[in-house]
């Protein structure tokens, strides 16, 4: 199984994606949470912001976190310890998805980091595509953390084929206009659901610092970061952000120089 994964790396990463983008398109259409309006020039900006990312990170860092985690295993904290490998896989899939919640929160409450951050936040629409919209500075930070932790932990190459599996279609996933019924608030006994995420995307400030979990809920509870519910229905809850515009693909390069602007 392992093998498996390993020799069809990009394939099943495609595949995933592909799929996860395709059901959730197709869901949030048949079963919306809230009204989406005119779609096509907010899927333009957020597919080429995407495909930008993943073009920029593949020239940083050529064959990705994977190759990095080849060249690392062995040594680190895992290095140390003798233990079996799914073992090693699922605490290094719960420690990465902290790494990630941490950063999260690092990204909005360190001044400098929050411009980059914020392109995401400015969008007052979310719906599948959401999930894609960084500024390629964020992906970058990102993709420096990923990479020291990969080197500080020695983690296994098929941990992180999974969790940049996990963490993309939960991106995709959390950022879906879906309505879930009872199930929402089920799913978020221990993962982050739609309605979650959402919340965190809300224009009320105490609101878009709350819920910063990626895969997992138990993160914003263990450090009483978590809203359960917003403080008007979801339905008609304004997101983005006061003062800004959304804007498309060059309005959200900018939108950086946005803030550093209003700050001067
Ligand atoms: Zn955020
Ligand atoms: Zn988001």
């Amino acid at each position: 199984m392992i093998d498996f994964i390993n020799q069809h790396e990009p394939v099943l990463r495609a595949l995933v994606f592909a799929g996860s983008l395709g059901l959730l398109a197709a869901f949030e259409v048949l079963f919306p949470r809230r009204f989406l309006g005119a779609r096509l020039a907010r899927w333009r900006t957020n597919f080429l912001l995407g495909g930008a990312n993943m073009f920029l990170l593949r020239i940083v860092l050529p064959g990705g976190l994977v190759a990095l985690a080849f060249s690392a295993y062995g040594s680190g904290v895992f290095g140390r310890f003798d233990m079996p490998l799914w073992a090693e896989i699922l605490i290094s899939l719960v420690i990465l998805d902290f790494i990630i919640y941490a950063q999260h929160v690092a990204l909005h409450r360190i001044a400098f980091l929050w411009p980059l951050h914020a392109t995401h936040h400015a969008e007052q629409t979310l719906d599948v595509s959401s999930g894609l919209r960084f500024h390629p500075g964020e992906a970058l930070v990102s993709l420096g953390v990923k990479a020291l932790a990969v080197l500080a932990l020695g983690i296994h190459p098929v941990t992180i084929i999974i969790f940049e599996i996990l963490l993309s279609s939960a991106s995709l996933f959390t950022h879906t206009n879906l309505d879930l019924g009872r199930w929402d608030a089920r799913l978020q006994a221990l993962f982050v659901s739609p309605d979650m995420h959402r919340l965190h995307h809300s224009r009320a400030e105490d609101e878009s610092r709350r819920n910063f979990g990626f895969c997992l809920s138990v993160w914003d509870k263990i450090f009483r970061t978590y809203r359960a519910t917003p403080h008007i229905a979801h339905e008609t809850l304004p997101l983005g952000l006061t003062g800004f515009r959304q804007g498309g693909l060059i309005e959200a390069l900018r939108h950086p120089l946005r803030h550093i602007e209003k700050r001067r």
